[in-house]
C-alpha cells in the first residue's frame, strides 16, 4: 500500500493519518520487521499488526562481481517462482538498485536470457518494494536510484510497477527522487501513451535495438508484431512533446545484426526531430550467438548517429561475471 492507501485502510480502526504514515515509514523505511514503534501504544501496535500483514522474499543467494562491485541478488517467492535485483555501485558513494517487475518475461526478445526463461507471473506491488528494502536493510551506502530493467516487461504490470515507484518516491517510503526512477519499456504503445498522460515524474527508457520493422521483428518478435514501431515512436514523440525532455532509447549493439552503416541510417531517419539520448548497450550473452561488435566496429557506428545532433552514451553493463549484466537475469543461483 501507499502511505494515503494505508491511512484509508486503518482510518476506520481508529488511526490517525499521521499514525498510518509512521507505521509506514517504519516498516519501508526502516525497514523493521518488529511492531516496537515509539510512542504509539501497545493496544494500537497489536490492533495494526494483527491487521496489517508484512511478508517478506526469501534471499537464496547473493553474488558480487569482485571486479566492478555488482551484486546480484536471488530471491523465491512464496509459490517457488524465483526472481533477482542488481545493486549497482554508484562511483563509491550510492547505489542503484535494478529491480524485477515479473517472473520471466511474456515477450521473446532473442538476444534477451529472461525472454527465454518463458513467463511466470506479475509480480505484487509488495514483492517489487521488497526487493528495495531486503537490499537496502543490508547495504553499507543510500540507495539513490531505482531502475526497472530487471526480469520482466514493467508495462505489462502498469499498476504494481507505479504503485511501488510512488512507495519508492515517498518521503516515508524509499525517499528517492522521482527523477532518480526509470522505468524502461520494450515498447508497450497503449501504457507509453497512458504513462505521459499521467504526468509522472519517473523517467521513461524505451528499448528500441533495431530501426526498422524488419529488423525489430528479428530481435524482439512479440514486441514488434503487438506494438509497430511507426506506433512506437509516435509514442515517444509524444512523451517527449509533453514532458519537454530527452527521452532515454536503449539500442543492445549486436556484431553483424544491427549496427552497420544501414541500420545507422534507418535510425538516424527514424528519429529524426525527436529529442532523445541514446544508449548503447553491448550484447551479453553467456551463450555466445550473440557478439558484441568491435571497438572499431562500435566507434563506426557511433560516428554515423552523429547526424542526429543526439547525446550517444555507452552503457556500461556489470556484473558479468555473476550474470547480472543487462539481458543475464535467469534467476538461477550463479
Ligand atoms: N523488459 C524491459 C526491461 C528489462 S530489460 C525492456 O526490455 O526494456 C532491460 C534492458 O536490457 C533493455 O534495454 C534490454 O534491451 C536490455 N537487454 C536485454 N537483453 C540484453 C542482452 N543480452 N545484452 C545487453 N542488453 C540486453
Ligand atoms: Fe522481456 Fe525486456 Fe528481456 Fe525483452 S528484453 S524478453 S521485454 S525482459
Amino acid at each position: 500500500m501507499t502511505p494515503a492507501e494505508l491511512g484509508e485502510f486503518l482510518a476506520p480502526h481508529g488511526f490517525s493519518a499521521v499514525e498510518a504514515r509512521r507505521i509506514f515509514a517504519h516498516h519501508v523505511q526502516h525497514a523493521r520487521r518488529h511492531w516496537d514503534i515509539k510512542n504509539m501504544a501497545r493496544q494500537k501496535l497489536a490492533r495494526a499488526q494483527s491487521l496489517l500483514d508484512t511478508p517478506t522474499l526469501e534471499v537464496v543467494d547473493r553474488r558480487r562481481d569482485p571486479a566492478d562491485g555488482f551484486m546480484k541478488y536471488l530471491f523465491a517467492l512464496a509459490d517457488g517462482a524465483r526472481i533477482e535485483a542488481v545493486r549497482i555501485p554508484i562511483f563509491d558513494d550510492k547505489y542503484t538498485l535494478c529491480l524485477s517487475s515479473q517472473a520471466g518475461c511474456p515477450l521473446d526478445c532473442v538476444f534477451c536470457a529472461t525472454g527465454r526463461l518463458g513467463f511466470k507471473r506479475n509480480l505484487s506491488t509488495w514483492e517489487i518494494v521488497e526487493q528495495l528494502r531486503i537490499v537496502r536493510d543490508e547495504a553499507d551506502r543510500p540507495v539513490r536510484g531505482v531502475v526497472f530493467m530487471g526480469m520482466g516487461e514493467p508495462f505489462l504490470n502498469y499498476d504494481a510497477v507505479i504503485r511501488a515507484a510512488r512507495i519508492f518516491a515517498d518521503p516515508s517510503g524509499g525517499a528517492i527522487s522521482g527523477r532518480a526512477i526509470t522505468i524502461s519499456t520494450s515498447g508497450v504503445v497503449p501504457a507509453i501513451r497512458r504513462f505521459t498522460d499521467e504526468r509522472h515524474p519517473y523517467r521513461l527508457a524505451i528499448s528500441l535495438t533495431g530501426a526498422t520493422r524488419a529488423r525489430r521483428r528479428s530481435l524482439m518478435p512479440a514486441a514488434e508484431k503487438t506494438w509497430p514501431i511507426e506506433e512506437l515512436i509516435d509514442a515517444v514523440r509524444e512523451h517527449a512533446a509533453v514532458t519537454r525532455e530527452l527521452v532515454t532509447l536503449e539500442y543492445v549493439i549486436i556484431k553483424d545484426v544491427n549496427c552497420g552503416p544501414d541500420d545507422a541510417r534507418a535510425l538516424c531517419e527514424l528519429l529524426q526531430g525527436i529529442p532523445v539520448r541514446i544508449n548503447l548497450i553491448d550484447v551479453n550473452d553467456a551463450s555466445g550467438q550473440f557478439v558484441p561488435p568491435s571497438d572499431a566496429e562500435r566507434r563506426a557506428f557511433f560516428d554515423m548517429l552523429q547526424p542526429l545532433g543526439a547525446p550517444i552514451v555507452r552503457r556500461y553493463s556489470g556484473g558479468k561475471d555473476v550474470n547480472a549484466a543487462c539481458g543475464m537475469l535467469a534467476a538461477t543461483a550463479s
